[in-house]
């Protein structure tokens, strides 16, 4: 059985992360017999490694010839003290310090280049960016071989090829899958892990490109996929996907399994789940992706498919985003004047802000959709010129908004064709005297989404998690 899984900062962010993580890699790899781990860069929130990498080459841009020095000297002190920690002096700790000495310095050359031009090229960025990954496993492959694992720190440059779209680049199917092929296979059947550095890869021309910040989980997406595995699995620090957040309902609790649309709704309403891309991959190839718990392994975690056989009450989890702004247009001249929601919503795209959700009552009297409420007043800015002239006829009698509300959303593919589900979640709210302000169901029938005031979200997401 052929397994690819794969691990955050937080996992390989000390000397003592990556000795857990290196055994729950043994422990893995005795039960599947063909393993490949994707790890991220160091660190936990909020030192994490990446960030720092781009911190030097943004203050460099700026003009600043200091701070990626000092970044240089905190990402040195990182890497410097898990190998210190981890590899014994008779082991491989010279050589892969050398290894990770060499990327700090090339950071450092780098970012000294940036500052000199003036300029920061997507190119540049992902090349200085993506280093973190390929200091993380060379430690990590290290550190397994000298706990006797055979193990193999490798590029993901040399596996994926994508196109040149530095910063968010496309993996190019056909190619990588020869590349991972002809590189990983023989080290799967020599019984050897294959360590590989998430978020990066190359294009034709081997210059490092990156798959998008949070791009790991998508690394051991496309692995998977090439290599056919059964398997992918996202080690994180809860048991899967959640019903709600545990911090509002201390009893929610892991969902065993989803479907691609259903995460999908989830994730758009604030349950960040995996990097957006990650699941195609899996979905479209039938190969389970699973969220797993590294403080609690043993559990199955959530497991994400194609499609999911229907629990009862239709409902799955319940989220919310909180700090938004309600934003109304109202007035009487708009009844039955066509273009009024367009020109809205391209207001509010002229003011750089995206929408939350929307609503309008078939009265045509009133428009209204929720915004981030720091956005407000951006968005209302906009509006008032858009509508300046309406504004004046009195066509339209005000644009205001409500703040702070926060949306509330209740996900479940099984809410399609089980009638109820609404008058459900509508008493539920009422019994407790929770007021919903606005209201939007999606005609996917996977989520329906309530407006409540800001003060309330925590009770409302209590009492409709009572439901599932
Ligand atoms: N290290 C990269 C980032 O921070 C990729 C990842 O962690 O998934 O975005
Ligand atoms: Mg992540």
């Amino acid at each position: 059985m052929r397994l690819v899984m794969k691990f955050g900062g937080t996992s390989v962010g000390s000397a003592q992360a990556m000795r857990e993580t290196a055994v729950l890699i043994h422990n893995t790899f005795n039960a599947w017999g063909q393993l490949v781990v994707v790890a991220s860069a160091m660190g936990s929130k909020p030192t994490k490694v990446t960030d720092l990498l781009l911190k030097g080459a943004h203050t460099a841009a700026a003009g600043d010839d200091v701070t990626y020095r000092a970044v240089a000297d905190e990402l040195r002190r990182i890497h410097l003290e898990a190998i210190d920690s981890l590899l014994g002096p008779e082991h491989e700790r010279q050589q892969i310090l050398e290894e990770n000495r060499r990327f700090l310095s090339r950071f450092e050359s780098l970012c000294r280049a940036v500052y000199v031009l003036g300029e920061l090229t997507p190119r540049a960025l992902d090349t200085i960016s993506g280093m973190g990954e390929q200091m993380s496993v060379r430690i990590l492959a290290a550190y397994l071989r000298q706990e006797g694992i055979k193990a193999e720190a490798i590029d993901a440059t040399e596996l994926i090829v994508t196109d040149d779209n530095f910063q968010s680049a496309a993996p190019q199917f056909p190619e990588t899958t020869a590349r991972v092929e002809a590189r990983l296979r023989p080290l799967l059947t020599g019984g050897v892990i294959p360590i590989v550095t998430g978020f990066i890869a190359a294009n034709r021309d081997g210059v490092t490109t990156t798959l998008g910040r949070g791009g790991s989980d998508y690394t051991a997406a496309i692995l998977g996929q090439t290599l056919a595995a059964d398997e992918v699995w996202i080690w994180t620090d809860v048991d899967g996907v959640m019903s709600a957040d545990p911090r509002l309902v201390p009893n929610a609790k892991s969902i065993p399994s989803l479907s691609y649309r259903e995460v999908s709704e989830l994730a758009f309403y604030g349950a960040r789940v995996l990097h957006p891309k990650t699941m195609r991959p899996c979905v479209e190839n039938d190969i389970p992706l699973r969220i797993k718990n590294t403080f609690n392994p043993r559990h199955a975690g959530t497991v994400i498919v194609k499609d999911t056989k229907q629990n009862n009450g239709g409902i799955k989890a319940v989220t919310a985003i909180k700090n938004l702004g309600l934003i109304t247009v109202e007035g009487k001249g708009m009844l039955g004047v066509p273009g009024i929601a367009a020109r809205t919503f391209s207001a509010v795209a002229d003011s750089g802000q995206s929408v939350l959700l929307i609503s309008q009552a078939s009265s045509e009297q009133s428009i209204c959709f929720a915004a981030p409420d720091e956005a407000t007043d951006l968005i209302i800015d906009s509006l008032n010129k858009a509508f300046a002239r309406e504004l004046e006829r009195q066509d339209i009698d005000k644009i205001w908004s409500y703040e702070p509300v926060s949306i509330i959303t209740v996900v479940g593919a099984g809410m399609r064709g089980t009638p109820g589900i609404a008058g459900r979640l509508f008493t539920a709210m009422g019994i407790n005297a929770i007021n919903a302000i606005a209201i939007a169901q999606g005609s996917s029938e996977c989520s329906i989404s309530v407006v409540v005031d800001d003060d309330q979200t925590s009770d409302a997401v209590r009492h409709i998690h009572e439901l599932i």
